[in-house]
């Protein structure tokens, strides 16, 4: 089965953390402070991995962690760092927040994307040794590393989509101009699997055929499965719409073509208006004056007409060099951008549990929800700051600091942001 949306869980490693300790050596008293950092945890990195057609893998395993980064120890030792967790998906996969439905990222090139970012490790106590404290008995936890849950999306990419009822010789037309070979039968259920096949047309000008499932086909397997893979020629710069013009099941040409465009509108109005070229096939089957009365129908539309038989290669070349032709004239296949995270303001925020911890005048913070809130915002961009004020005094943790015993001028410590306590 053709698996082409898949939600998995993922988790970054939390950062490793800081450690407390002393140099130690034969009759020197007391050392000074000497624990190393704790190192990074691993992050969760999706990679294009060609040899992949389905998200059928990500059925059973549903979640993904990368390790923790090692604790910081003594000596100045510094923890190791772990390793990046990569999950390989196929070409044109999206991947979304399930909670929100932002793209997070389109992989459709071959350049990995971090989705989780993996916990920074916490500075050892030697970070903390001031003149006046001389011996600090405290070191700083790693970050936690960002989990979530996504949504996987196959969206393929290809420069021509076939469009058509089944049975009408697409699979028959993909095998004839590229390698690519489809199951091809006379009954209406083969084509479960879109399958992608290179055209070769010389040096520069080669493209990418789709032959997608009939949406009559997918749809009489169950609600809206026909719909389902037309989410595949959503990108496709040009379709072909592929036509029975001899009738040769019974149905009328021109309603077959009426009735795929209408199917096309209800999926996605734009794509209704994705240029589109028509092949009139199994013209062995019927007679010249049927085909050119379908011509007619078709041309009194504004569409190119290719009267084609697939298996002999009958009048395919014409078609494949109109498709070539108006490619080289339409924009390169849509890969999309991936979303901003969309701000709560501040005044929205529900107030959430903090926990202080006051270690030698530096307050140290603890809510894992405004950890979430800091991975949103960008430090070095002054509105944004101001927004993150707004937050810490709309949640209340300004006020829990001051609870805390936190005073004008004390250092405050909230994950990776250092700061002095301001009245
Ligand atoms: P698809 O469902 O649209 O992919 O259709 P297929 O390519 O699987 O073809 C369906 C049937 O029609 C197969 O038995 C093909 O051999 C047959 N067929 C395809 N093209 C032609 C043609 O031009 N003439 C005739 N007579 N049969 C064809
Ligand atoms: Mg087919």
């Amino acid at each position: 089965m053709f698996i082409d949306v898949a939600k998995i869980k993922i988790k970054a490693g939390d950062g490793g953390d800081g450690a407390v300790a002393f140099h130690r050596e034969k009759y020197v008293a007391s050392g000074g402070p000497d624990g190393g950092d704790g190192g990074r945890g691993g992050s969760i990195v999706f990679q294009v991995d060609d040899n992949l057609s389905t998200l059928a893998d990500f059925r059973y395993k549903r979640k993904y962690a990368a390790q923790r980064g090692e604790n910081g120890r003594g000596g100045r030792c510094a923890g190791k760092s772990a390793p990046d967790l990569v999950i390989r998906v196929p070409r044109g996969t999206l991947v979304k927040d399930a909670e929100t439905g932002r793209l997070l990222a389109d992989l459709s090139d071959d350049e990995p994307k971090v989705i989780a970012k993996g916990g920074r490790g916490g500075w050892g106590n030697t970070h903390f040794a001031t003149p006046t404290r001389q011996t600090p008995r405290f070191a700083k936890p790693g970050t936690p590393g960002e989990e979530l849950e996504v949504q996987l999306e196959l969206k393929l990419l290809a420069d021509v989509g076939l469009v058509g009822f089944p049975n009408v010789g697409k699979s028959t037309l993909v095998s004839v101009v590229s390698e690519a070979k489809p199951n091809i039968a006379n009954y209406h259920f083969t084509t479960l699997t879109p399958v992608l096949g290179v055209v070769r047309m010389g040096e520069g000008s080669s493209f990418v055929m789709a032959d997608i499932p009939g949406l009559i086909e997918g749809a009489w397997q169950g609600v809206g499965l026909g719909h389902q893979f037309l989410r595949h020629v959503e990108r496709c710069r040009l379709l072909v719409h592929v036509v029975d013009v001899s009738g040769s099941e019974g149905r009328d040409p021109r309603e077959d073509f009426r009735i795929i465009n209408e199917e096309l509108k209800k999926f996605d109005p734009e794509l209704a208006r994705r240029p589109m070229l028509v092949a009139g096939n199994k013209c062995d089957l019927t007679d010249d004056e049927t085909v050119e009365d379908f011509r007619r129908y078709v041309e009194a539309q504004g569409y190119d007409f290719f009267p084609i038989m697939a298996p002999i290669r009958e009048g395919v070349d014409a078609l494949l060099n109109k498709i070539r032709e108006r490619l080289a004239q339409l924009p390169p296949i849509l890969h999309y951008e991936a979303e901003p995270a969309a701000l709560t303001p501040a005044e929205e925020l529900q107030r959430g549990a903090v926990e202080i911890t006051d270690q030698d005048g530096v307050y140290f913070v603890k809510a894992p929800w405004l950890y979430k809130i800091m991975g949103t915002v960008d430090f070095d961009d002054s509105e944004s700051l101001g927004y993150f004020q707004r937050v810490l005094i709309e949640t209340g943790v300004i006020d829990a600091l001051r609870e805390a015993g936190c005073q004008e001028g004390d250092t405050v410590d909230l994950y990776d942001l250092e700061f002095d306590f301001v009245e």
